[in-house]
């Protein structure tokens, strides 16, 4: 079974739409949350996403536009762009975004948003959370997103920690190894790279895992200049083509 693994959509359209052009055909898509917030097309991504998605977490961005996190913490564009896809959102739109669960375990993943301690919140970039996540779940894999930045975290049987930045690759086998991965944003990468970044697992007959990361770019001037239509902040439209 191929999956398809995205994360941090926000409401970028073209660069979902590239992301699936790119992985052919799988058999499931899980969707690690803030398929809204910053981007210019929220309910055209959840529409889309609703027929294919089979695992779906919320969030931050997801729960600031329903009104179910206050955007007082959110910097100045990112609450002018939550309260602009607070108003834009339609019914059907918000009702599913209100039902989803903040964590599914589904043996061997567990996945949440931001982290297994704090799934809507917490940022996973650094070995010191990533330790302390370790002990949040039980499987051997968790799969989030939050960050943006495509990571993945290792704990060996010495309960040692180390991390690293994933780079697309072909396919490598999750072994015994406890592991937490990212798998990157689809709609507004911040390592640097502004191609969108999303993840495929290959899961045979025997529960045999397998994870790799891919990159593809796509039409980043569309995106930019549908967010300068609805005006959305210069500054988040800017950032899509750094990556940053
Ligand atoms: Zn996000």
């Amino acid at each position: 079974m191929r999956v398809g693994v995205i994360s941090d959509v926000h409401a970028n359209l073209t660069a979902l739409q590239a992301v699936r052009e790119d992985w052919g055909a799988v058999d499931d898509v899980w969707c690690l949350g803030d398929v809204v917030g910053y981007g210019p097309r929220p309910n055209e991504c959840v529409a889309i996403l609703r027929d294919i998605v089979t695992v779906w977490l919320p969030g931050n961005h997801d729960w600031a536009a329903i009104g179910k996190l206050s955007v007082a913490e959110f910097n100045p564009a990112a609450r002018l762009a939550a309260e602009w896809t607070g108003r834009e959102l339609d019914t059907t739109t918000r009702e599913l975004l209100e039902a989803l669960p903040e964590r599914v375990e589904s043996p061997p993943f567990t996945t949440v948003h931001g982290s297994p301690r704090d799934p809507i919140m917490e940022y996973v970039l650094d070995v010191d959370v990533a330790r302390a996540c370790f002990d949040a779940f039980t499987t051997p894999y968790c799969l989030l997103g939050h960050s943006h930045v495509p990571l993945m975290f290792i704990e060996d049987d010495d309960q040692r920690v180390r991390g690293w930045q994933l780079l697309p690759s072909p396919p490598f086998a999750l072994d015994a190894v406890r592991r937490i991965i990212n798998p990157g944003s689809v709609g507004q990468p911040r390592d640097g790279d502004p191609r969108a970044s999303y993840g495929i697992l290959d899961i045979d007959g025997a529960g045999e895992v397998s994870f790799a990361l891919h990159r593809v770019g796509y039409d980043i001037a569309e995106t930019q200049a549908q967010m300068r239509q609805v005006r959305l902040p210069d500054s988040l439209v800017r950032r899509l083509e750094v990556g940053r």
